[in-house]
């Protein structure tokens, strides 16, 4: 029996960034995973832009970039003739406020490697082959029962464990929804030697398609195409075999031979979400909460983002210093954001069953809003009562704090998003008359807030993108969450503090 702060269940890409999200904080954790070693299944091949920026707060995407690979162009073939290629992301470019325009492919094992790669930073590592059966839940803490008989006591339990979520089913919690079997799919990694490895492969015929995805790094495609059926018309098991009989009927090109092949799946529609995400100690993120077509390419990246909204808000709540409701936020925010994933996944899958059957277009027109949806319904996004500053056509409390290019207090550029990489609230002053209070609320919440007075000494705001992202003139506070929402856009210094205290019980240091 060990005693932690936070016992995690499952190492997939959301439990890997809540463990880093809680490390960072110096929060105790504990991450099983059920798998004996980690898998190197391509899956969730793609990570968007506003994942780039989660991930840049955790000090990943560097990496990712330089595994990934950017702009690839989509080919679509019709009866085995080119038809056209297309690039999504073609006339996207970054802006002062939004530095990643598009997307990075790579492979989910890859992901979920630079996740471990940076949780170790931290001094922790997955324990594999470590099942969890059930748990029990008291006043104080959360008891964990392993497959070994090992109990693990801790203050709290996320179950990141997947669709078939274990943790989910001992909570008793719903998960409604639907399972289509006629839309399934067979999905996996193989060599395609002959195949160029510069596009994304979409052949199509009046039956039906085939798709190869270079996965970068590796010699392999991810695969996917409608299953061969048996007698019945139901899915059968994929093979290497019948990917290759696929492969021939549908791309027509031949003498290439698929091999290697590492991954094999039977992939089934799933639209389904829990109707909770918490119950006492026991959270739920990722996939184990919501599961919908892969159209769009929203699975691991709504987990990561779960697990970003849960991460500091848990880390609060292990340092004793949550303020009540706090941890009440993370349901809050995230089963609508749950709720809208299902509903436009479900709307671009379709789009897509469209799209395919018209020469211009393929998979590509799933592309879903880049920057996610914000928490503008929040009880953490209330307006300042003062409201004398903040455009709101141009942000508002809940919304995503963009980035904007400044210079440091030695005249060095310096981004927003490298400040908001501090684990805590960031607050921005604009304008001489807020200074004096800046550093006034940055001693008292020291440990929970940093600090920065614009063009009144720490920083400078030298072109204005700063003001213009945040839709500011001087004077004005804006107080930014560490998941880099925004929280207050006030001149009142009293309301900033009144707000912290919402936050966090620990009082002000004197
Ligand atoms: C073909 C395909 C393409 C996809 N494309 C995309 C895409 O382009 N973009 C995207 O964002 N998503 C995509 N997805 C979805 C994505 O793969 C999932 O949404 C993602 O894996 C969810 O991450 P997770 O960490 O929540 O769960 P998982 O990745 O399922 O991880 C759960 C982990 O929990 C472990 N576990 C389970 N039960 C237990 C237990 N009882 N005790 C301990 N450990 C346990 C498992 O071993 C596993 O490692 C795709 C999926 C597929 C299949």
């Amino acid at each position: 029996m060990s005693d932690d702060d936070v016992l995690i269940v499952g190492a997939g890409p959301t439990g890997l960034t809540l463990a880093i999200e809680l490390a960072r904080r110096g929060a105790g954790v504990r991450i099983v995973d059920a798998a004996p070693v980690p898998h190197r299944e391509s899956r969730g091949k793609g990570l968007q832009p506003r994942t780039l920026e989660v991930l840049e707060d955790l000090g990943v995407t560097e990496r990712a970039l330089a595994t990934g690979r950017t702009r690839l162009r989509y080919r679509k073939y019709f009866d085995g003739v080119h038809v056209n290629d297309t690039d999504r992301f073609e006339d996207a470019r970054p802006t002062p406020d939004a530095p990643y325009a598009g997307g990075v492919l790579i492979g989910q094992w890859q992901v979920e490697e630079l996740l471990r790669e940076r949780l170790a930073d931290f001094g922790v590592g997955v324990e594999q082959g470590t099942e969890v059966i059930g748990f029990e839940q008291d006043a104080d803490g959360v008891t964990a029962f392993l497959t070994d008989g090992e109990h693990v006591r801790a203050g709290y339990l996320v179950g990141c464990d997947g669709g078939r979520s274990r943790v989910r089913k001992a909570m008793g919690v719903r998960f409604d929804g639907t399972t289509n079997e006629a839309q399934s799919m067979v999905v996996g990694d193989v060599a395609a030697e002959g195949i160029s490895r510069d596009v994304w492969h979409q052949w199509f015929t009046s039956d039906g398609g085939v798709m190869l995805c270079p996965i970068p790094g590796t010699n392999s495609f991810q695969f996917q195409a409608g299953p061969e059926l048996d007698a019945n018309g139901d899915p059968l098991p994929p093979t290497l075999e019948s990917f290759q009989r696929i492969f021939d009927r549908h791309a027509r090109v031949p003498g290439i031979t698929l091999t290697d092949p590492t991954w094999l799946s039977l992939w089934r529609v799933n639209v389904r979400m829990v109707d909770r995400m918490r119950v006492g100690r026991v959270f739920l993120a990722g996939d184990a909460a919501h599961i919908h077509p892969i159209a769009g390419g929203l699975g691991m990246n709504t987990g990561i983002q779960d697990a970003y909204n849960l991460g500091w808000k848990l880390a609060l709540a292990t340092a004793g210093q949550a303020a009540p409701g706090l941890l009440d936020t993370y349901e809050e925010e995230r089963l609508p954001v749950a709720a809208w994933t299902l509903g436009i996944s479900t709307e671009l899958y379709a789009r897509v069953q469209e799209a395919v059957k018209e020469p211009g277009t393929g998979v590509e027109a799933a592309a879903p809003p880049p920057m996610g949806t914000g928490y503008r319904w929040s009880s953490l996004a209330t307006p300042s009562a003062s409201a004398t500053t903040g455009d709101p056509d141009v942000l508002r409390p809940g919304d995503r704090a963009p980035d904007a290019p400044c210079l440091d207090a030695s005249g060095r550029p310096v981004r927003l998003f490298q400040l908001y990489a501090d684990p805590r609230f960031t607050l921005l002053g604009f304008g001489t008359e807020v200074a004096g209070a800046v550093g006034k609320l940055a001693a008292e919440y020291d440990g929970l807030v940093q600090a920065f007075a614009v063009d009144a000494g720490d920083l400078r705001d030298h072109e204005g993108h700063a003001r213009r992202a945040y839709g500011v003139t001087d004077p004005a506070l804006v107080l930014v969450r560490p998941d880099n929402h925004i929280a207050l856009l006030t001149t009142d210094p009293a309301e900033i503090a009144a707000y912290l205290a919402r936050i966090a019980t620990s009082a002000p240091k004197e």
